[in-house]
């Protein structure tokens, strides 16, 4: 189970600690600092402990512990190093719903006390559910290290104008955004270097110019999520997504790279199997449009690239006839990212000087495919949404002239963990589609180029992905795919 992490304000709550040697000394600054009431109670007080009961920052009670100190506690750190004093205040302390803390014995613990960072008003807190606090101690060096000093004069500036944004732009979508740029821009570049007037001067100026301009129209960008591996992101799209409002996304986007979505961003599936259509293209056209007139920064989000057999083009139009303005977020389109990660050239001087990418799903009614030409040899094939039609895409094939032995590959859940590849002929590909239960999303590469197929042999578990540092992954394991030659 996940750990809740929350800051308390302590400020002039009761809470009691047991013992008061060097390590119940530790705890107690902490507590001193959060303002808290505290109470002591050992047999003997060590020198600190002393003094500060002596300057009336705590109390104490010289004696053993007895039940009834709990009377009243908010929270209890046992710091006595006495096993079985420390287990029976555990006891007593859950017994009364109070928040107790056995330090170093994480099973007597209700509750853990975070490595921290402080750079007031700002606290980074760092816990490992008592797993491992030198861990957390590593971690903190490091956060130390990263964050200038100056973050607290940052969060100060913000904190004095607050109000004052909030009065002059009520909206608060203009806000957020205005706080974006100054934390993104030259207010934050002087307070990270002290300049707390140049700094002041400066929010003073973005905020002058955002009051002036007025409410902020709302924007709409169609971005590639890629195949499925969230390292397939570009930083464009990932900064997007980092923006947005609302995050518009098709059902082949895979949840890790959802999860690199503003945490607050709205989600709204209207995500399509093929056939079973959960939102018509004009709904979705209605919700980009008017999220975009309520001002709010929409991304649309769609497997591969947006332009490349999706509804992408439709949707570039309907918003320009809409006067909203739109920005094209390209992505790794499938057969990019399956070929690469299935071990398979697209092209090669010897066997395939082009590549065609087509469609195996046509709207009925539609214009027909020219067969033909997908039947010449010397290039390479890729069908997308051919799984159903595989038998029909087969047949033509071999009837305008391909023959039935030319190689052909299937690529399921290309570049996730799940990845599947089959390798086969035109004539194998039906059989081995069935035989495995290949599900969509699944690419059908023809040509030569699959014999050349070098399959990748290691996990790259070395070299994490964005995703991987974003989610501190080492990637996902891509190369598991199980191979029917
Ligand atoms: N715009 C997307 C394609 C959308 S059409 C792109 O550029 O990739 C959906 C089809 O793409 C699926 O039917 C499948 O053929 C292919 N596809 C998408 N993601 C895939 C994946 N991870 N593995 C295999 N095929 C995929």
């Amino acid at each position: 189970m996940n750990p809740l992490p929350i800051f308390l304000n302590f400020a002039d709550r009761p809470c009691l600690v047991v013992g008061a040697g060097a390590v119940a000394v530790r705890k107690l600054e902490q507590l001193l600092d959060a303002g808290a009431h505290i109470t002591v109670v050992a047999p003997q007080l060590s020198p600190a402990v002393r003094r500060w009961a002596d300057a009336g920052r705590l109390g104490v009670k010289i004696r053993p512990f007895e039940d009834s100190d709990l009377e009243g506690q908010r929270l209890v750190i046992a710091a006595t190093g006495n096993p079985s004093v420390n287990k029976h205040v555990f006891t007593a302390a859950e017994q009364r719903g109070i928040w107790v803390n056995v330090v170093d014995s994480p099973s007597l613990c209700s509750f853990h006390m975070p490595a921290i960072v402080r750079r007031p008003p700002i606290t980074v807190a760092i816990g490992t559910g008592g797993a491992a606090p030198a861990l957390a101690g590593l971690l903190r060096a490091k956060i130390e290290a990263l964050l200038p000093g100056n973050y607290g004069l940052l969060a100060h500036l913000a904190e004095t104008w607050r109000k004052r944004v909030q009065e002059r732009l009520p909206r608060a979508l203009d806000r957020r955004r205005f706080w974006q740029r100054v934390l993104a821009g030259a207010p934050a570049a002087w307070a990270l270097r002290g300049r707390a007037v140049q700094a002041e001067l400066a929010l003073l100026q973005h905020l002058n110019a955002a009051a002036e301009a007025g409410p902020q129209p709302g924007s709409v960008s169609l971005v590639g999520a890629g195949p499925g591996d969230p390292g397939l992101l570009t930083l464009r799209a990932w900064a997007e997504l980092q923006q947005a409002d609302v995050v518009v996304h098709d059902r082949l986007v895979a949840p890790a790279i959802l999860a690199c979505a503003r945490r607050e961003a709205e989600r709204v599936d209207v995500g399509k199997a093929a056939g079973t259509h959960t939102c018509d293209q004009t709904a979705i056209h209605r919700i980009l449009i008017e999220g975009a007139r309520a001002g709010k920064r929409m991304v649309r989000l769609q497997g591969g690239d947006p332009l490349l057999f999706g509804r992408g083009g439709e949707e570039l139009q309907a918003l320009a006839e809409a006067g909203i303005p739109v920005r094209v977020v390209p992505g790794i389109t499938a057969a990019l990212g399956c070929s690469a990660y299935a071990g398979i050239p697209l092209t090669h001087r010897d066997c395939a000087q082009s590549c065609v990418f087509v469609t195996g799903h046509r709207r009925k009614g539609g214009a027909p495919l020219d067969w033909a030409r997908l039947a010449l040899p010397q290039q390479t094939v890729v069908f997308y949404m051919g799984l159903a039609a595989l038998p029909e895409i087969v047949r033509e094939l071999i009837a305008h002239g391909a023959p039935a032995t030319r190689s052909g590959a299937l690529v399921a859940q290309g570049t996730t963990a799940e990845q599947r590849v089959a390798v086969g002929t035109l004539e194998s590909l039906p059989a081995l589609a069935a035989s495995l239960s290949l599900q969509a999303p699944t690419l059908v590469i023809v040509g030569e180029v699959v014999r050349l197929r070098v399959p990748p042999e290691a996990e790259a578990a070395d070299a994490p992905g964005l995703a991987g540092w974003i989610h501190g992954e080492s990637g996902p394991a891509l190369w598991r795919s199980i191979v029917h030659p």
